[in-house]
């Protein structure tokens, strides 16, 4: 097995935290990933799959198991369903922003708007990953993955996967296990093939952040370079010499509320209407059918709110730090917690829970983080 001498978790990771695991394990392939999985697990230590690093605040203590990078890359292109959509089967370790990069030169469509998103292909179904309204449950298909309960490599539709905002049954939440603990090893996306052709965006979200009207056609190419730099405007593309990246992105989910809750917030809080879960057939045993259709169910409607404003109305702007700490909020974007240089996780977590006492004290609710939080708690 290809262990490799432990580094710190801060080395790692982009907000830069995390002490230095007991054990590492390196993987460059698919079938290493299987073979090390199976090993940890057959031996009952604590395990993690590392990725890119860019979702994980990991605590300043040393970890007391293995962690398991991937590295497996790679790109197999298969039919689509439809002779305009192709798929495309990438290994979990290959970077994600050169997949994107990758679809654009070909003119594929379906995952340009989340160009710059740091990490790997195999995390990206884990907090169904998005941007600008576009997500990948939209082009995931499925994914190949393998089991810690059983040991077992098997295909799982993407429907199997639990994907909501920001989450999925792999996911694991503050301390808790996930639904299913499971390792991703390849996914399978569904892109249509559009070349270089300009076309209207369909997304409104994606218009207004990009500045188009609803006529206004553009290549997948224009699309990619305008999202990298309206990104990197706010800090949101990972660069070494700018501490504003140093981070886990955003740091707190917007918060999803009740629409009663939400007008009891100001008007000026931006806020976006969740779909609706549909459950358009309803069935009803004959037998217990007396010819009168129940009424439906009440849908209790919810929205979207923003977690930036919240921060920002909860009297905390930008570049925002505790007396002493060098962790602080971005300068461009105060959802982003960032490590200003060597803060540790106790620091960043400190100033995680300000934020979150000031929200809940100005307008009652709790943000909560979005990162996988390992070793450490708020
Ligand atoms: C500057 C910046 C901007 C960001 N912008 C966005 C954004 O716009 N939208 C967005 O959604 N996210 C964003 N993120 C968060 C992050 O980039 C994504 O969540 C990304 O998918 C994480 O990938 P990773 O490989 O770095 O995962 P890691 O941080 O390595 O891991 C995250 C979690 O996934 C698990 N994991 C990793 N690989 C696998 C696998 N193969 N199988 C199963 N579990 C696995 C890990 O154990 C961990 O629990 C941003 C982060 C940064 C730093």
């Amino acid at each position: 097995m290809p262990e490799v001498p432990p580094v710190p978790l801060s080395q790692l990771t982009t907000l830069r935290t995390g002490g230095v695991p007991a054990r590492m394990i390196e993987t460059s392939s698919s079938d290493e990933l299987v073979a090390a999985l199976r090993d940890v697990w057959a031996d009952g230590d604590r395990w993690l799959v590392l990725g890119g690093g860019s979702n994980l605040f990991a605590g300043d203590d040393e970890f007391d198991g293995t962690v398991i990078r991937v590295r497996s890359t790679g790109i197999e292109e298969l039919p689509g369903s439809r002779p305009d959509t192709v798929r495309l089967r990438v290994q979990a370790g290959h970077d994600w922003d050169a997949l994107v990069a990758e679809t654009v030169a070909r003119g594929y469509a379906g995952i340009e708007a989340m160009s710059g998103i740091p990490g790997t292909v195999g995390a990206a179904p884990v907090q169904n990953v998005g941007a600008y309204g576009q997500e990948i449950v939209q082009t995931l298909v499925e994914v190949e993955l393998i089991d810690e309960s059983t040991g077992d490599v098997s295909t799982v539709p993407a429907s199997d996967l639990g994907l909501g905002f920001r989450t999925s049954v792999l996911k694991h939440h503050y301390g808790s296990v996930p639904d299913r603990p499971a390792v991703i090893l390849s996914v399978t996306l569904e892109l249509e093939r559009v070349g270089a052709a300009e076309r209207p965006l369909a997304g409104e979200q994606l218009r207004s952040a990009l500045g188009l009207g609803p006529d206004e056609a553009v290549s997948l190419r224009w699309i990619r370079d305008h999202v990298l730099a309206t990104r990197a405007r706010k800090g949101m593309v990972l660069d070494d010499e700018d501490p504003d990246t140093w981070s886990a992105g955003s740091f707190f989910q917007n918060a999803i509320v009740s629409e009663a809750f939400a007008r009891t917030l100001p008007d000026e809080c931006p806020r976006w209407p969740m779909s609706p879960v549909l459950d358009p057939i309803r069935v009803i045993p004959l037998a217990a059918f007396d010819g009168v259709l129940p009424p439906p169910p009440v849908e209790r409607r919810e929205v979207k709110v923003s977690a930036a404003w919240l921060i920002e109305h909860a009297g905390l702007s930008r570049g925002f730090r505790l007396p002493g700490s060098r962790a602080g909020l971005s300068t461009k974007h105060t959802l982003a917690l960032t490590n200003r240089g060597e803060a540790s996780a106790a620091e960043i977590a400190q100033l995680a829970r300000f934020v979150q006492q000031r929200v809940h004290a100005e307008f009652g609710l709790l943000l909560q983080p979005e990162p996988v939080l390992v070793d450490v708690e708020l």
